[in-house]
């Protein structure tokens, strides 16, 4: 079936988001992919996630930055942009002449999208999750399903590093599809053993999960304080013990706080796979569009074998039979 959110695509009958998956995301095949997240913002996820894959850079990364609704990973990528794709919606349109005001389509919609109003059918684009069940519901055949723009994806290189974002338009509500197009356009027709870093937006909300769905394991970046020990235990809970994925943590701007994060991570065996210190010249830099190991080249070194715990991490958490493709791009990163 075609992608559901893909511009120019049509919809033929039922069509909802697992249906709509790629196969691309089997984890049997792929290199490994790590996502980068936080439970709040402003942590330094980006920081985190570009410095990463600058690290990787020989092993030709791809990175997506899925914080659809902010995504800024490109100001300190500065990717050559060639390509780009709109992501619609498909809502209901009624045709008025054929409609007989039953109330069906209103009966079978789980998002309370659509209205029957006395004689007339409202729709609240904003609600609707474009799953068709309204059209394949009505007794008369008076919807069709028409596109409704929620977003953009753009893709291009940063070097040797293949880069993807998306963009959810201004006042949409919706960044789920936006990510699971992102995700399905931005792999399509990389080499399945590449390294895949994806960047997700800050918290724990359906986002978040979306972004980690298929993922090999996730990197959670957090702060040593209070505030950041809180959202870090939000994040574990999610990433962890909802969604079984192998955890990481990186402290950035370790010596500012207490020494909370620290026991929670040895309390909960997670591991703390860098610490990034609270300095002047790393603020600075950072604050004017620089990534860190530019800032800091020796920190590349420290990234590369982040990256080679994570894969021992994920390698661990998988069957003998599916550890092995993690091989390739942890040799990738050490040629
Ligand atoms: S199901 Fe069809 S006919 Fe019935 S109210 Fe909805 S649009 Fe009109
Ligand atoms: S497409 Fe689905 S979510 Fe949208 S109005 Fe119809 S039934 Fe509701």
């Amino acid at each position: 079936m075609p992608g559901v959110w893909a511009s120019g695509a049509t919809r033929s009958g039922a069509a909802v988001y697992e249906q709509d998956l790629p196969e691309v995301w089997r984890t049997d095949d792929a290199g490994m992919k790590l996502a980068v997240a936080s439970g709040k913002g402003g942590t330094g996820k980006t920081t985190v996630a570009v410095s990463l894959a600058l690290s990787l850079d020989e092993a030709h990364p791809l990175y997506l930055d899925c914080d659809v609704e902010e995504p800024n990973a490109a100001l300190f990528l500065q990717p050559v942009l060639t390509e780009r794709k709109v992501v619609n919606n498909w809502i209901p349109e009624v045709d008025a002449s054929l409609c007989t005001a039953c109330g069906r389509c209103a009966e079978v919609c789980q998002f309370h999208a659509i209205a029957v109003i006395g004689n007339e059918v409202l729709v609240f684009p904003e609600l609707c999750h474009g799953c068709g069940s309204c059209t394949r519901n009505c007794p008369e055949g008076a919807i069709r399903e028409v596109p409704d723009e929620i977003g953009l994806l753009e893709r291009g290189h940063a070097g040797m590093i293949s880069f993807a974002q998306g963009t959810l338009s201004i006042g949409e509500p919706m960044a789920v599809p936006v990510i699971r197009q992102l995700k399905r356009w931005g792999l399509d027709g990389v080499d399945r053993d590449r390294p895949v870093i994806l960047d997700a937006s800050p918290g724990a909300s359906c986002p978040v999960v979306e972004t980690m769905r298929e993922a090999d394991g996730v990197l959670l970046v957090t702060e040593p304080t209070p505030f950041g020990l809180h959202d870090l235990r939000v994040a574990v809970q999610v990433t962890r013990d909802e969604l079984h994925l192998p955890v990481g943590v990186v402290i950035n701007r370790d010596g500012v706080g207490d020494n909370g994060v620290d026991a929670f991570c040895a309390d909960e065996d997670i591991p703390i796979l860098m610490r990034i210190p609270l300095e002047r010249e790393i603020a600075e830099g950072i604050a004017q569009g620089l990534p860190l190991v530019t800032i800091r080249p020796a920190y590349k070194e420290q990234f590369v074998n982040l990256w080679s715990k994570m894969a021992d991490g994920v390698a661990g958490a998988l069957p003998d039979t599916d550890a092995g493709h993690l091989n390739h791009a942890r040799k990738g990163t050490q040629s």
